[in-house]
Parts: structure tokens; sequence; C-alpha cells
């Protein structure tokens, strides 16, 4: 397995590492120095000098003096509160705040006035199980200092002045690395992935991406491989948990598949190959999941009804009356009604070309009228047996400038590509993306012609970090 960050693969490692714990240090630094800011009788002056010392000998650039800095910088901001002096509470299943300080001794009085504050304070109110509350007391053993992490990057402190309790909202810098893993197939997608150290999430979003183009169940061969290069977010240092995946490849039965995320301006993203093609096919195959097809596309069957030999221009999906039908592409509804022996039926434009219909339903969305939009993979409908039916299921058609195709062999059109005048732009910002996304998947080549199951780190990398457990 290989766990590297860029940029720490393509600049000095030295850098890469010391701007990690100065961002660190300097989030430490900073929450001293708003707690002196509202609470005037506290002195800080020993952690702002720290401070100016760390950033003085980072600009200075040499590196033992940085280092000398931010012990020192260390030293001071921990010195404070000795450690033992903080209990931390672990919230139990319906425990309220009043239920902890009882419990704890703190008096629940100051729970009370603390709530009072208001702002974020509140969040007091609505404890969760599991979270987790650290406080420390007075030298008369009443409540001096409590945090509570309310989200991932947000601590409550709360502390007693003279005039009463005052709460502040420290904000922590979530900082965003860089990773990358690549995998090669031995038995399961899933077993090469865990030994790659993909947490499950993104095991399944690398499913989702390449999902129009690979079956997993189907399509995977011994010695195919994967690289990932994924984001993970670490909070003071810590490993928090894994983030998106922000480029992969996938190397199945000799075809190789890429995938580079974009995020358009509403914060949406989508993956495209790295030239800018849609991954996405514009029509996703199946229109109900899990059913059965009771009868496929012919050009001349005998009609269980009619008792004539007749052409069925669409696939039937056996499956029980109310399972979800849905749009197989992004489209406009051109008629949504009843018609003869389609019984309950609507059928969708997609562009000028294309033309799906779904008959026999028990019933419409509510709300679906002729003319509005509809996404790809919307629930439009639920099968029946309107029409001519004998049991129920969705019969469905496939239409091409107005000629039936059959459904599960018509060629499927991708779906728009990205803008080209955004590809040029989109391709520069992800260049050390791209960069790792290469270098990785060297490697899996070279593991997987060798028999390996998965890449090895090369001497000298940190071990991998531990991965968040989603
Ligand atoms: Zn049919």
């Amino acid at each position: 397995m290989k766990l590297d960050y860029s940029p720490a693969e393509l600049a000095p490692r030295r850098s890469a590492r010391r701007s990690v714990i100065l961002a660190s240090a300097c989030v430490a630094v900073l929450s001293i120095v708003a707690v002196h800011e509202s609470i005037a009788t506290r002195s800080s002056t020993l952690q702002e000098a720290a401070g100016t010392e760390v950033a003085a000998a980072f600009n200075s650039g040499t590196e033992q003096a940085f280092d000398r800095a931010l012990q020192s910088a260390a030293s001071d901001t921990l010195a404070a509160p000795s450690a033992s002096e903080w209990t931390t509470v672990v919230v139990r299943k319906g425990q309220t705040l009043s239920d902890i300080f009882d419990k704890e001794d703190l008096g629940s009085s100051d729970a009370l006035a603390i709530v009072a504050l208001g702002g974020d304070a509140r969040k007091l109110q609505s404890l969760r199980t599991g979270d987790k509350l650290s406080y420390r007391k007075t030298d008369d053993d009443s409540l001096d200092e409590l945090h509570y992490e309310f989200d991932e990057s947000h601590t409550l402190q709360v502390r007693r002045t003279d005039n009463g309790f005052e709460a502040l909202t420290i904000e922590a810098e979530i900082e965003h690395r860089q990773a990358a893993t690549s995998g090669v197939i031995t038995s399961s997608l899933f077993a090469a992935a865990q030994k790659a150290g993909l947490s499950n999430r993104l095991v399944m979003e690398l499913a989702d991406i390449f999902g129009y183009d690979i079956d997993f169940a189907l399509d995977l061969r011994d010695g195919d491989h994967f690289s990932v290069v994924y984001e993970q977010l670490y909070k003071n240092g810590q490993m928090l948990r894994d983030g998106d995946i922000a480029a992969a490849e996938f190397v199945t039965q000799g075809r190789t598949y890429r995938a580079m995320r974009y995020v358009d301006g509403n914060g949406n993203a989508t993956y495209y190959t790295p030239d800018g093609d849609s991954l996405r096919k514009a029509f996703i195959r199946t229109p109900v999941d899990f059913a059965r097809i009771s009868s496929g596309f012919s050009l001349g069957r005998l009609h269980p009804i009619l008792n004539v030999i007749r052409a069925h221009k669409g696939v039937d999906y056996a499956a029980a009356t109310g399972t979800p039908v849905h749009a197989t592409a992004d489209g406009k509804v051109e008629f949504a009604g009843v018609k003869n022996g389609y019984g309950n039926v609507i059928m969708l434009q997609h562009g000028s070309q294309y033309e799906t219909v779904y008959g026999h339903l028990s019933r419409f969305r509510p709300g679906l009228r002729s003319g509005a939009s509809v996404r790809q993979g919307q629930i439009i409908g639920y099968v029946g047996m309107t029409g001519l039916a004998t049991a129920p299921h969705l019969h469905y058609e496939f239409r091409v400038n107005g000629m039936h195709k059959n459904p599960m062999t018509v060629g499927l059109p991708r779906a728009n590509p990205l803008p080209r005048s955004v590809v040029a732009q989109w391709r520069s910002s992800n260049a050390q993306v791209l960069a790792q996304l290469e270098s990785t998947s060297a490697q899996a080549r070279v593991a997987s012609a060798g028999g390996s199951s998965a890449t090895t780190a090369a001497p000298g990398n940190p071990p991998p970090p531990a991965l968040g457990s989603n």
C-alpha cells in the first residue's frame, strides 16, 4: 500500500511538514489570543510572544530556529492548565446538561446560567449520545471552565469570570491533505480496497464513479487494478476522516477508465474524464430496481391477451404493484395519462431524438403532468397492470428518432461533457492531482504485472495514518 501526500511528493518533504505543524500551532495560539481578548483579566502575553517568534522563525527559514520557537510555543500554551485538572464526560443516552452537572457535583444553577448565555451555549441543551464535555473546577470546587466540541471544527468554551460565565466558540482549522493509494484485484473489489486502506464509503464512491462503464459484479478479473487520489481531513495534525475522491483510475480487462472531480459554482460535484467527457450515460439501462425481465424485445411474438402474433417493441419488467419506476434520463413529460393498451402511461422526451415510454402503471407520481421536467433516476410512477396486462409489470420502450430500439442493447449516449471553456482551467488547477494519479497508477501497473495484491510503500515513507471508520 502506498499513502503519500502531495505536495510532499513534489516539493521537499520538510517544507510540507513545517506548514502543517505551523497551521496547528497557529490555531492553538490564535485561540488563546481570542480568549485573552474576551477575558481581560487573563494574561496571555507569553503565548502572543511565542506566536510572533514562531512566525518570525518560519519567515527566517532556519529549521532549528523554527523548531525551537515551536517547542517554546507548545510548552507555553500547554503550561496554563495542567491536564490532570480536566475531567472528560461522555454523554450517555438521554442525558441532559443538568443530569451531567448533578452527577459531577457541578451545581444545576450553573447549568442554567450557562445555557442562559444564549448563542452557541444553547447547543448544550441538545446534547447527543457520545458527545464529550471537558471541565475543570475552581479551588472551591465549583465549575471554572467547560469545553464542548459540538461539531468537528467548533468548540464552545465557557469560563467563569468575576461577573458570571462567558462563552466563546473556537473554530479549528480543517486541513485537507491529498492522499493516494492503489490496489490489485485478486478476489473482490472490497477485499482489494480494504487492503489499500480505502474506507467503505470511498469504495462505494469509486464504484459509483465508474458504475456506467464497469459492472463490478461481472466485469472484474484478477489483476485488474485501481488507483485513487483522495482527500484526508486533518484537525490540529490529527486525521479526522476521509474526504472525497479527487481522481481515480480503474483498469479492467485491459481497458483504462479515468475520472476527475469537478465542482460547479453551486458546490455540486461531478466526475469527468480528464478530457472533460462525462462518465455518466445520458440514460440508465433499467427503469425499475430488482425487477425480472418477463418479456424481451422482439419483432414477432404471440400476444398473451390478443392471441395474435405481434411485435413486442419494448421490454417487460415483472415487479410487484407499487414498485417505483424511475425516469431513465433527464427529460420532459410529453404525456402522462391513459392510452388504450398501455393503460396509465408516461412518455418522456429527451432532447430532440430520444423518447422513453412507461406503461401499465398503477399510478403516477403526484403532481406529474405534461411539460414537467424530470431528472434521471427520479420516481415518475409505480408499477401496475392497467391496460392490456395479465400481471403487474412495467412495459418500457426506447425510441430513437421515432424508431423502437431494444432498450437492453441500444447504444446509450453519454451525458453532456464539461464545457470546453472550463476544461483547461480545471485541468491546470488539478495538475497535482493528475500527477499523483499518474505516479500511483504506474505503481499499480507494476504491482499488477508482478502479481502482488497491493502496491508497497517506498522505503522511507511514513506509515499510513489510521483511516476513519465510515
Ligand atoms: Zn410489454
